[in-house]
């Protein structure tokens, strides 16, 4: 099982009451960090990253209203390239929520709230729904994120691109789009960039800026979590594959590999999703 398999299997036992559901990400330290791209609506503060079980230092936590990915080269896509390049992100998750007042505001109620705030409308786009990046349906959304992050030139193949929807009653997440499924049959990010015109022209204004620069992480984590967690038997498989001698010399060296692991290195305790959060009926509630 992959890293948000896990996840969403994890939290579908918390929220049916399995007091033991979790995960323990060390098992998953070639999947770490995440990038996870939110809305803004303060409800999620309760949610992230508990919802995940992930630590917070695994989890990079991008917010828009409505967790919007508006074009592939714009600010909030630099943020994501950036995010994996940079800061070693491996996987990258669109979360949207049900409830999402952004979903629910159409433009002329946009454009009353900002009379309310004194914004006149002739100093407004023409295209509020455009500009803003409404939407009816956060499922769409999702997907049409997705979609858009996928094909970015900025993020390479190896970065698999998720969408979840969380139910901001309940803390159930929920599928969207699994990118372990998708991922893997887009061109290469070179491709897309010669395959579409559009995507080529917006890359133009960036003038020297070179894809083939973009460094992406290999192997960082995957090498820390060999030091210090003998215990996944992924890597001791890998040990055992570089080790000279025969089949059972190596199967005991590495045997011995592993003891010495568990011994000064003990398994950290499963990080536990916490039970979902429901409002209480009477607490007031002000939008
Ligand atoms: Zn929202």
């Amino acid at each position: 099982m992959r890293l948000f398999e896990a996840i969403i299997d994890a939290n579908h036992r918390a929220v049916n009451g399995d007091p033991n559901a979790g995960l323990h990400p060390a098992d998953f330290a070639d999947e770490l960090p995440v990038i996870a791209l939110t809305c803004i609506d303060p409800r999620l503060n309760a949610f992230f990253p508990n919802a995940l079980a992930l630590p917070a230092d695994q989890f990079i936590w991008l917010r828009n209203a409505g967790n919007i990915i508006f074009e592939p080269m714009s600010s909030m896509m630099r943020t994501l390239a950036l995010a994996c390049a940079v800061k070693g992100g491996r996987e990258i998750a669109i979360i949207g929520h049900t409830d999402c007042l952004v979903c629910k505001t159409n433009a002329l109620q946009l454009l009353e709230k900002f009379k309310e705030l004194g914004v006149e409308r002739h100093l407004l786009p023409d295209n509020l729904n455009e500009f803003f990046g409404l939407f009816s349906s956060e499922r769409q959304n999702v997907i049409k994120g997705c979609d858009i992050v996928r094909h970015s030139p900025l993020i390479g193949p190896k970065i698999p691109v998720h969408g979840l929807l969380l139910d901001i009653e309940t803390g159930r997440l929920d599928w969207v789009v699994n990118g372990y499924e998708t991922w893997q049959r887009v061109p290469l990010s070179g491709d897309a960039v010669r395959a579409s015109g559009p995507i080529a022209g917006a890359l133009s204004p960036l003038g020297a800026f070179d894809i083939g620069e973009m460094k992406f992480p290999e192997g960082k984590i995957g090498d820390l979590a060999t030091k210090a967690g003998g215990w996944v038997s992924q890597k001791i498989e890998k040990v055992e594959e570089t080790l000279p001698g025969t089949p059972e010399t190596k199967a005991g060296v590495a045997k011995q590999v592993e003891e010495y692991a568990q011994k000064h290195w003990p398994k950290p305790p499963k990080i536990p999703i916490p039970p979902p959060i429901r409002p209480r009926p009477n607490f007031p509630t002000k939008r």
